[in-house]
């Protein structure tokens, strides 16, 4: 792990940059959000299916012989983003990691995700490979349809398109399940801490303190009302609200005028029982794929589906969304006339919605890139650093 300082790969963080904090022993701490997709680890390589990790341009920020690894590491937010970064923190030899969640307990809540070769990458080298084979699809294409049905074009996926891992769509909850479970088993039940709610923070030249409420009962204090940490990383989502402090006169996520319902529903396999499917148009489309290791063991498929609609004029100049809530179910019918005629020959898309128990709605929002990530012992991660429209480079 320790590097010579003439090896081309060292990189002398020390005062190099002015968001970069300063570390307990007067040196520079630099955890950047491309730490988190090193893929490079001692303990992830030994628990990895493969005997090398690939080589990467991240390769030089993991190494960080001048870190102390009893350093204290605060994450706010138990999402995706904030559980992946405590399993590669936890890889790379931290230990002293807490995980601050604001919901009172973590479920396995969403519909279906795609994660891209490159953070299965990322997930191969933390030991989860097979247990992301357990549990989702490894997509083999993708293909286009226009709103008649009519074959567009199609292209390969993952490993079909030549990638040494597999593209895996897969179920949000499920990835949130096996996250978490790898993490409690590597870090100890109690490195989560549930029903802490990230409310505000001080910072001084040698510490953080994050407070908490309790969102149970905001009038009583929670288990832990204060953590003194050497760094704090907010990866509380999309309307996170480190980043409201930061940037007090944000305002709330910038609307695309585009809603989209999700549900998920067990049925025949269509095409190649591993194809996602695309069609219609930017203001009206509809998305459907498998996610479900299960299922596809059963012979059949746990499909996916997003059906999209622009409900606000493109020039409307109120960027405000309406509420979001992922667990919300709401009634069909607010679109599910719109896709009637849309039956094509290898699935019908009137009888996927019908047949779907519950469907969720989510405003399609992003918000304007900011100048910084990083204030001082503070960084933003994830959805509260950089939220991207659910589409294929992000999620979907
Ligand atoms: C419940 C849920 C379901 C989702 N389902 C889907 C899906 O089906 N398909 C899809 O494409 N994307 C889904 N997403 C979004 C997707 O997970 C993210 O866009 C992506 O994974 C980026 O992850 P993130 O960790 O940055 O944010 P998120 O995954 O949004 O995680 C943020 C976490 O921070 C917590 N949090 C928020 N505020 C505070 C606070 N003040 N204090 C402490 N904790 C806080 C939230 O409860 C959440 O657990 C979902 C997100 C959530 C929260």
């Amino acid at each position: 792990m320790l590097r010579d300082k003439n090896d081309p790969g060292f990189v002398d963080v020390n005062g190099s940059s002015s968001c970069a904090p300063s570390g307990r022993r007067g040196r520079t701490l630099y955890i950047t959000p491309q730490f988190i997709l090193s893929p490079h680890s001692p303990t992830a390589a030994r628990n990895s299916n493969f005997p090398l990790p690939i080589p990467c341009p991240y390769t030089r920020l993991q190494k960080m012989p001048f870190l102390n690894s009893e350093l204290s590491i605060a994450i706010i937010g138990g999402g995706i983003g904030g559980l992946v970064l405590a399993l590669q923190l936890e890889a790379n030899g931290f230990k002293n990691i807490s995980i601050f969640e604001a919901s009172r307990e973590l479920k396995a809540i969403g519909s279906g995700i795609n994660l891209q070769p490159s953070a299965v990458l990322v997930l191969r080298n933390l030991g989860l490979l097979s247990a992301l084979e357990a549990t989702g699809i490894k997509t083999a294409e993708l293909r286009y349809y226009n709103r008649y049905g009519h074959y567009v074009v199609s292209e390969p996926r993952g490993e079909a398109a030549g990638y040494l891992v597999p593209q895996f769509s897969i179920h949000r909850g499920m990835l949130h399940e096996l996250l978490l479970k790898a993490l409690k088993e590597r870090l100890g039940e109690g490195c989560v801490h549930a029903d802490h709610v990230f409310s505000s923070y001080t910072q001084t030249e040698s510490s953080i303190t994050a407070k908490f409420t309790r969102r149970s009962d905001p009038t009583a204090p929670p288990e832990i009302p204060e953590k003194i940490a050497d760094v704090l990383i907010a990866a509380d989502g999309i309307n996170s609200t480190a980043r409201k402090l930061l940037y007090p006169n944000e305002g709330p996520p910038n609307f695309s005028g585009r809603l989209l319902w999700r549900g998920v529903s067990k049925r025949a396999p269509f095409l190649t029982g591993r194809s996602m499917v695309w069609a219609g148009h930017a203001d009206q489309k509809f998305i459907a794929y498998p996610v479900g290791r299960e299922a596809e063991l059963e012979g059949q498929s746990l499909v996916n589906w997003i059906a999209e609609l622009r409900v606000r004029d493109k020039n409307d100049p109120d960027l405000t969304p309406p509420q979001a809530d992922w667990g919300k179910v709401v009634p069909k019918e607010r679109f599910a006339s719109k896709f009637q005629s849309w039956t094509f020959g290898f699935l019908s898309i009137p009888e996927l919605i019908e047949e779907t128990k519950e469907v969720s709605e989510f405003p399609m929002c992003d918000r304007t890139p900011v100048d910084r990530w990083s204030f001082g012992r503070l960084t933003l991660l994830g959805d509260a650093a950089h939220p991207l429209y659910p589409s294929i480079p992000s999620s979907q």
